[in-house]
């Protein structure tokens, strides 16, 4: 009989926003949702800098330009409206790169490394304050990130990132903890030991999102929703000096934005840009939401409100709200073709019943607890499993992509260095100076299409089954144990060794 039982109770993906978008819309006032303040364009206008997205990287990317030149003409395209992508519906975890600070080590030295892993910690640092300064009450939360083993496969995953921290003398940024420390943090039957970024927070992010939206709005930053950017191109005779012009489309018709600079804050959907495809997987990502169970929650001891990540590649991610629910994600999504984003990104019930799964199983006793929501979007993977930032030729196209399902904190940190490259800067600022921008950071490319969605569809097959066989304490099949390890064989930075 229990196996008959929907774990989505019944809930479709993919039929209404986010919970997380509603809630934030629904307290929004309505003179600022209102479709006149962020019109669609039409017809031809001209700024300094044209943003193709209007999610974290876009606002951040325009508020840091607003700053450095209050007078320069901004204008933001967004084919939905703020948030309306995974800005307002991701699982709302800020956290920093301590637990992949060997990665960052091998790519770009000690040094740099841990300069990088440093400056996200300060744009962490810096996001309660400006929430506070601009009354974006998003439910920031600082209370760290927790990292778990939830079977044998996982013990001391973060091993190998502890001992960095401690060799380059940063030791209190990612600990690793004993069962029993984890356990006073929350009880589970299947977890084990884990690790700690005591520096990381949870936030309600299509607050975070809509939020950046109004204080934009407030800045004179033009923002035009539900307007596609169709390309762009230098006119012809112009000799490459004229401005760059972007073609865009939205239901009230054509439109035309002539700009100096153009920031492609665009995430996932950027993948089906020749510049960018070559180097960026779509993969999707769900989320599910049960009802107010605070007093469950105080049955199984989280109550701390930390973010906690298992250790498998499928990861599941879990966090409380401030009413007692709790949102988890993860389990294994699916790859994209091409870089096209359509509904197997928002309407696949079979990854979102996987994160219910992950509920179950982290935590058996809530399995009468009802899920109210379930949401996915797509995350923009690259080769390193980190952003990278730069200029197309040219000079005057610059992008920040390939968050991999991190993006909350890093588009911070990316708003800055995209203000920079876009304004001149880039020589003089300390972000941008990151080994994170430019050439240097460029990831590895993907095989072409159809390869690329072929051989991710047989990867991640074989890696569900190999992290879910581990889970239950079987061992994986010697072709699931093959197929899952090939991305590494080959070079790439994906999946277990
Ligand atoms: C389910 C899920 C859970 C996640 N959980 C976390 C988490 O807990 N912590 C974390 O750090 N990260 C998480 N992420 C990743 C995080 O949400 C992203 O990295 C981050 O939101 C990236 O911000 P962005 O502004 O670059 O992209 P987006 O928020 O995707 O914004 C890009 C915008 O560009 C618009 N756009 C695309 N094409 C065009 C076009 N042609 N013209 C105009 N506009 C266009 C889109 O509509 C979109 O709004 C998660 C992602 C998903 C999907």
């Amino acid at each position: 009989m229990s196996d008959a039982v929907d774990p989505l109770d019944g809930v479709r993906p993919g039929e209404r926003r986010s919970y997380w978008l509603r809630e934030a819309l629904a307290t929004e006032p309505p003179e600022l949702a209102a479709a006149a303040v962020a019109p669609q364009l039409t017809g031809r206008a001209r700024v300094d800098v044209a943003i193709i997205g209007g999610g974290y990287t876009g606002l951040w990317t325009a508020l840091a330009i607003a700053d450095r030149h209050p007078d320069a003409r901004i204008a933001i395209l967004e084919a939905d409206i703020c948030g309306g992508g995974p800005s307002g519906r991701n699982g709302g975890f800020v956290t920093g790169w301590w637990d992949e600070l060997p990665g960052l080590i091998h790519r770009f030295g000690e040094t740099e490394a841990v300069r990088t892993a440093r400056a996200l910690d300060d744009a962490i640092d810096s996001l309660g304050p400006w929430c506070q300064a601009h009354g974006v009450d998003a439910s920031l939360r600082g209370a760290g990130f927790l990292q778990v083993s939830a079977a044998p496969a996982q013990d001391d995953v973060w091993a190998e990132a502890v001992a960095a921290c401690e060799r380059v003398g940063e030791a209190d940024r990612w600990t690793a903890l004993t069962a029993d420390e984890v356990a006073a943090r929350v009880h589970s039957p299947v977890f084990r030991g884990g690790a700690f970024m005591p520096r990381a927070a949870t936030i309600q992010p299509a607050v975070l999102a809509r939020g950046l939206r109004r204080v934009a709005l407030e800045r004179g930053i033009a923002i035009h929703e539900r307007t596609r950017v169709r390309g762009w191109s230098v006119p012809r005779g112009g000799g490459g000096g004229g401005p760059l012009i972007l073609r865009t489309s939205s239901r009230r018709g054509a439109g035309r934005l002539e700009a100096d600079q153009v920031v492609v804050a665009a995430n996932a959907w950027a993948a089906a840009w020749r510049p960018f495809g070559s180097r960026l997987l779509t993969w999707s990502s769900y989320i599910v939401l049960t009802e107010p169970i605070p007093d469950r929650l105080e049955e199984i001891g989280w109550t701390g409100g930390e973010g906690i990540a298992d250790g498998r590649f499928t990861l599941h991610y879990g966090r409380t709200t401030p009413d007692g629910r709790i949102a988890l994600g993860g389990g294994g999504g699916r790859a994209g073709f091409g870089g096209r984003i359509g509904r197997p990104f928002t309407h696949d019930a079979g990854s979102a019943r996987r994160a219910a799964e992950g509920l179950r199983r982290w935590f058996p006793s809530l399995a009468g607890v009802r899920i109210e929501d379930a949401w996915g979007g797509p995350i923009d993977v690259d080769d390193d499993h980190r952003p990278w930032f730069g200029t197309l030729p040219g000079g005057r196209v610059h992008f920040g992509l390939g968050y991999s399902g991190n993006g909350v904190a890093p588009s911070i940190l990316g708003g800055r260095i995209l203000a920079a490259l876009a304004t001149g800067h880039a020589a003089d600022d300390e972000a941008a100076s990151l080994p994170i921008v430019g050439d240097g950071a460029t990831p590895r490319a993907f095989p072409p299409e159809p390869f690329r969605y072929v051989g991710a569809r047989i990867f991640r097959e074989a890696l569900v089954r190999r992290e879910s066989a581990e889970e239950a304490g079987r061992r994986p099949s010697r072709l699931a144990r093959a197929v899952s390890g090939v991305p590494r064989r080959l070079g790439y930075h994906l999946g277990p060794e």
